[in-house]
């Protein structure tokens, strides 16, 4: 899958979670409660907060860095990418189970 196919096809699926906006606290715990369940070993639990342009990074020696107010689905793929680090069906299949992770925890807000 090259990159731009994979953006057009995770933002065809997953557009409710990328419109969906979270406070920088709340992409905080999200991101601490997705590292632990989905047993992601990684000392560096704070998230670098940088800008507000929509885009993200993730590094496997480090943590991920987000805009503020960064949307449920950039967490989700900047998180995903510490176990997968190419976009592949295998990120693509890891983000959709930390999306129900997400879901079932009630990390949604309701609006
Ligand atoms: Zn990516």
């Amino acid at each position: 899958m090259t990159i731009l196919k994979f953006y057009e096809k995770e933002r065809e699926s997953f557009q409710k979670e990328y419109e969906l906006k979270l406070t920088d606290q709340e992409a905080q715990t999200i991101y601490r409660k997705l590292l632990r369940h989905f047993k992601i070993s990684c000392p560096w639990k704070t998230i670098r907060f940088w800008g507000t342009q929509e885009k993200g990074r993730s590094y496997i020696h480090g943590s991920i860095k987000l805009p503020h107010n960064p949307s449920l689905g950039l967490l989700v793929h900047e998180t995903a990418h510490k176990k997968v680090a190419k976009h592949t069906k295998k990120l693509m299949t890891l983000m959709k189970r930390m999306f129900a992770y997400c879901k079932k925890k009630n990390y949604w807000r309701k609006n």
